[in-house]
């Protein structure tokens, strides 16, 4: 049941076919280069784009702007501790801020890091350090017709073959990310990051948590997990957390905030030498350790968002959002993967276009088309942003907190029954010009279509 009402309104507008035909044209069909005024419905990510509360603006309206020792930076931090059981963190601008923190005082050029999937930022990271990242996600984890409660488990006799073959001395830290982002918001249950823990401690890795849906995973272990079945949401976001040395977390997605996010260590003399290295860090990179790129008012939103994630009232009606979606989606004819996960719903735009190769972009092909019949913008999770991967060809449509109504998605629906009906007649697209980093790739390449669209003007 719907927990919150509007208090605030934005307008937005559904262009006409032929703006958005011509918008496209002109973002290299990349819908990255769309402009957001150009879009109706943005499933393009629930990155930093959810609605804050009363509370939240309340509470930045009295942000601590100082330099040093601010006060919203001590009332993140209680935030931290009680929420995560985090009880020393190190403020970055977002998530990606705080990999860099993390990642640059743990990883050093020939390390190999495991992690159930790496996120694309995460890869990006370890990559830079000159690591390894590698996955280990459990059987079945990108396979769009698998079923299972966790399929973002983090597979730990997948990572001893890697560590046996390459060392324990050469594998730093392992990562376990919750919910599993790129295993299609999969969930990770506690008895997997408890045999993780034990893993670590067998070859002496740091565990890292990438929390940035802890609430949304908590969710899903109370609903999955039987031991869990009669606690809060909030007694199982610490008790997933209280197992790692240190989290990452976005304060974008279950922070409930639109910019921020920090490093979490544990508060232990092993840890303080990589508490002291990330500080010195993030003085270089984010800003001074108490404010770390945020300015007071966005640490004072976080702290708030924070509390507000691990309600009953928010993270039901969340997960029940999209779940929702998922369902009607599955209904219309659209397939999706199930189970639905926390933040997105996937369509596998592969079962769609089954007369596309993945060279072909079969995902961007029903990305294009989502904006192109509805002004929809969700976002290609395939052959495109993982060149080679081997990956099936995903597009996530991604719900922003709080933020959009069920007339919105009802349109998403059609919008997608629509796509799905001339799924057959779309064309595949190739890239015309990319950076020079692969990881980065899907943010900002051009591309073209390989044939004119079903009813386009050409
Ligand atoms: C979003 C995200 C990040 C990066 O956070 P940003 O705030 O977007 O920089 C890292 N890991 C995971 C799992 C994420 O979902």
């Amino acid at each position: 049941m719907r927990a919150y009402r509007a208090k605030m309104v934005e307008s937005i507008r559904l262009p006409d076919r032929e703006e958005r035909e011509a918008a496209l044209d002109a973002a290299g069909h990349n819908v990255f280069n769309l402009d957001s005024d150009a879009v109706y419905v943005d499933l393009l990510t629930d990155s930093g784009t959810g609605t804050m509360s009363d509370a939240q603006w309340a509470a930045m309206m009295q942000g601590d702007e100082a330099y040093a020792g601010s006060g919203s930076f001590t009332d993140l931090e209680a935030a931290a501790s009680d929420v995560l059981g985090f009880d020393r963190i190190v403020p970055a601008h977002q998530g990606r801020g705080a990999e860099n923190v993390l990642y640059g005082s743990l990883v050093e050029p020939g390390d190999v890091v495991p992690n159930n999937t790496h996120f694309d930022t995460t890869r990006a990271h370890v990559v830079e350090q000159g690591g390894e990242p590698v996955d280990c996600p459990v059987e079945g984890a990108l396979d769009p017709g698998a079923s299972g409660d966790f399929l973002g488990n983090f597979d730990v006799e997948r990572a001893r073959a890697v560590v046996d073959e390459v060392g324990a001395d050469r594998v730093p830290a392992v990562v376990v990310t919750l919910t599993n982002n790129s295993a299609a918001g999969q969930p990770v249950s506690v008895a997997n990051v408890r045999a993780v823990r034990e893993f670590c401690d067998e070859i002496g890795a740091t565990f890292v948590l990438d929390a940035c849906r802890f609430a949304e995973n908590a969710h899903f272990v109370r609903e999955r997990e039987p031991e869990f079945a009669d606690s809060t949401v909030a007694a199982v976001a610490r008790e997933q957390l209280s197992y790692a040395d240190a989290c990452i977390v976005s304060a974008k997605k279950d922070g409930l905030a639109n910019v921020g996010g920090f490093v979490g260590i544990r508060d232990a003399p092993a840890f303080d030498d990589l508490f002291e290295r990330a500080k010195q860090r993030a003085i270089l990179y984010e800003g001074f350790t108490t404010y770390g790129g945020m300015a007071g008012r966005d640490l004072a939103a976080v702290a708030v968002g924070l509390r507000e994630a691990v309600t009953d009232a928010y993270i039901t009606d969340r997960v029940e959002q999209v779940r929702w979606l998922g369902e009607r989606l599955d209904e219309a004819g659209v397939p999706v993967v199930r189970p639905v996960g926390g933040h997105a719903v996937y369509v596998d735009a592969g079962a769609m276009c089954p007369h596309l190769r993945s060279e072909e972009f079969p995902g961007q092909a029903v990305v294009c088309d989502l904006y192109r019949e509805g002004g929809v913008r969700g976002v290609e999770l395939g052959e495109f942003a993982f060149p080679g991967a081997d990956r099936p060809d995903l597009v996530r449509l991604a719900i922003p907190r709080r933020t959009y109504a069920r007339d919105h998605l009802e349109h998403v629906v059609e919008t997608a029954a629509a796509v799905a009906d001339h799924a057959d007649d779309l064309p595949g697209y190739e890239v015309v010009s990319e950076p020079p980093m692969a990881e980065l790739r899907h943010f900002s390449a051009d591309l073209r279509p390989l044939a004119p669209s079903p009813g386009s003007e050409e």
